[in-house]
């Protein structure tokens, strides 16, 4: 396959599961996303996946409501950990094996992460799906996306949207609206661009690890992407900005 790519860092938010619903995972989504991850599995490509909780519980949201903060990320954290499991279910019936590993011990349904452990699925082809973020309250799961991929030695984090990349302003309300192709971590940085919080970017700089926002809707795009075709924005270090 075109870009070399050997282990991908997959990060799914919650807000991905969820299709048109207000709350929750739809069943299609999860389908179709399942489909997309068999399909570049099968070709020997290693996948592990973060997945993100904001269908279900946001710790930030739970603390406006008056919870204590931490408490309300502990909820968000638990909450990634359905869909971690939709997820290993929706792979499990296409029969791509998939471990879920999270970071808030849950023994009797997922593995405890464990990095060396990680690897090894990987390296045996199974799709690993980290849930309970880092583990950590006040943290976020683009966060643990990268911590992971440091971890793991993915080459790539690939970060699902709804859109096809970052654009100058809102393609939604500005038809002008540009879509870069490709971004520094500086430029995401210093112009506060929507792509991951700054402390995703920041661990993704130190590690050089380069982020591709993509949509995730369009079915095939995940085997594009690994094919090296141009489906958003790259975010790296030393990218030309266009
Ligand atoms: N969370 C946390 N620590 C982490 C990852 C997540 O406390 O390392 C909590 C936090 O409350 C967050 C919730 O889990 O709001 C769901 O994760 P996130 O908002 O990142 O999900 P996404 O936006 O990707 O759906």
């Amino acid at each position: 396959m075109g870009t070399g790519y050997q282990r991908i860092l997959l990060k799914l938010s919650g807000e991905a599961l969820m299709g048109s619903l207000a709350y929750g995972i739809d069943p299609a989504i999860v389908h179709n996303i399942a489909e997309q991850v068999a399909e570049v599995v099968s070709s020997g490509i290693q996948i592990a996946i973060v997945v993100g909780g904001g269908n279900i519980f946001r710790g930030v949201k739970g603390a406006a409501a008056g919870m204590e903060r931490a408490t309300a990320d502990y909820i968000g954290m638990i909450a990634t950990v359905m869909n971690a499991m939709t997820l290993q279910d929706a792979l499990e019936q296409m029969d791509v094996p998939t471990r879920v590993q999270t970071a808030i011990a849950m023994q009797e349904v997922a593995e405890p992460y464990i990095r060396r452990r990680a690897m090894r699925h990987l390296e045996k082809g199974r799709v690993v799906i980290f849930g309970a973020g880092s583990g950590n309250p006040f943290f976020t799961t683009d966060t643990t996306a990268a911590l992971r991929a440091a971890e793991i030695n993915a080459e790539v984090i690939f970060k699902a949207t709804k859109v096809d990349g970052v654009y100058d302003s809102d393609p939604k309300t500005n038809p002008e609206a540009k879509r870069y192709e490709s971004l520094t971590y500086q430029h995401v940085l210093a112009h506060e661009l929507q792509v991951m919080d700054s402390t995703a970017i920041a661990l993704c700089k130190d590690n050089d690890i380069p982020i591709l926002v993509f949509d995730l809707s369009v079915k095939g795009n995940i085997r594009r992407a690994v094919m090296g075709e141009s489906v958003g924005t790259v975010v790296g270090g030393s990218c030309a900005i266009k």
